[in-house]
């Protein structure tokens, strides 16, 4: 009986285990053609404001998968998906391609692009960055790469020595969602950044004075070592009054933006200029 019941439950598991990997398989080639035709890909920009007057000081670049079917995929599940499968250095291309046109066409305003470790530490990729800005005639000093915290990858020399080229050009560099890696103190500590950006878990729960309490070290660990502050997911009034008094510098939140698509910014940036 209890044996039965087992074989089962075997049954059935393998059953789910073997539809997983068939609409896994299915994405990744339906990933593939997205990147090959360069067609489903696109790029949304979230502004980033100033916290002391407001102002718009950059555009974070986010990607975007338009999947035919099943409409916008996260970029939470495609990245990692397109790290496995070796073509998270064609979207990395395409982003900043994107992000490159985007500058081009408002001066005046910096992007911030996404890479992860593993991105940064292929070889090439510093001359492919400065390539693109060169061809876009955009000034390096308007980029800033964003580097997610990964336990792999991590502080490897071929990433250290692409940070300090780019960085040698003007290119900036920020630790992204800056709390919630395991290490987040020490990278800090042994690569060299511009900013931090406070990871939006720690934002949405600071009305605990738990929460509150890491965020004001975290910025007193910045501004010790003369590093930006950018706090993400800032969704309330309440937040943006707090981080404001903390002395964060920028802001970024559904309170003042969500990330918009390409055809909108232009409109956006210049209203935001005028008032
Ligand atoms: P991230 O770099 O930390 O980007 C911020 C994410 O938080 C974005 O999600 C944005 O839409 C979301 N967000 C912004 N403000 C708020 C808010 O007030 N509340 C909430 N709940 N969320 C907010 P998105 O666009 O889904 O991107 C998720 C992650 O995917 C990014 O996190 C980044 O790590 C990764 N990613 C996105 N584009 C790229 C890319 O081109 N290359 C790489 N390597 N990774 C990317
Ligand atoms: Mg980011
Ligand atoms: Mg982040
Ligand atoms: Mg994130």
């Amino acid at each position: 009986h209890a044996k039965a019941a087992g074989r089962n439950t075997h049954a059935v598991f393998g059953e789910h285990m073997d539809e997983l990997l068939r609409r896994r398989r299915a994405l990744e080639s339906d990933l593939r053609f997205a990147v090959e035709t360069r067609t489903q890909l696109e790029t949304f920009y979230q502004p980033v404001f100033n916290a002391t007057d407001g102002s718009i000081c950059s555009l974070e670049a986010l990607a975007r998968w338009k999947h035919p079917k099943m409409g916008y995929i996260s970029p939470d599940q495609f990245i990692p998906l397109a790290e496995d499968i070796g073509l998270i250095n064609d979207i990395g291309a395409l982003v900043l391609d994107n992000a490159c046109r985007t500058l081009a066409d408002l001066p005046g305003i910096s992007i911030a692009i996404n890479a992860s470790p593993l991105e940064l530490s292929s070889p090439g990729y510093s001359l492919r960055v400065l390539t693109t800005l060169a061809n876009m005639n955009v000034s390096p000093e308007r980029l800033e790469i964003e580097m997610t915290e990964t336990a792999t990858a991590d502080n490897t020399i071929d990433l250290k020595r692409t940070i300090a080229m780019l960085r040698k050009a003007g290119v900036r560099f920020a630790i992204d969602d800056f709390g919630t890696g395991y290490s987040s103190f020490s990278r800090v500590q042994n690569i060299e950044v511009d900013r931090i950006k406070i990871d939006r878990s720690f934002i949405g729960e600071m009305h605990q004075s738990g929460s509150r309490a890491v965020v004001v070290a975290m910025i007193g660990m910045a501004r010790a070592k003369g590093l930006k502050i950018t706090a993400e997911g800032v969704e309330t009034i309440e937040q943006r009054a707090e981080l404001e008094r903390l002395g964060c510098d920028d802001l970024q939140g559904f309170l003042m933006s969500r990330p918009l698509p390409r055809q909108d910014v232009a409109a956006y940036v210049s209203r935001m200029a005028r008032t």
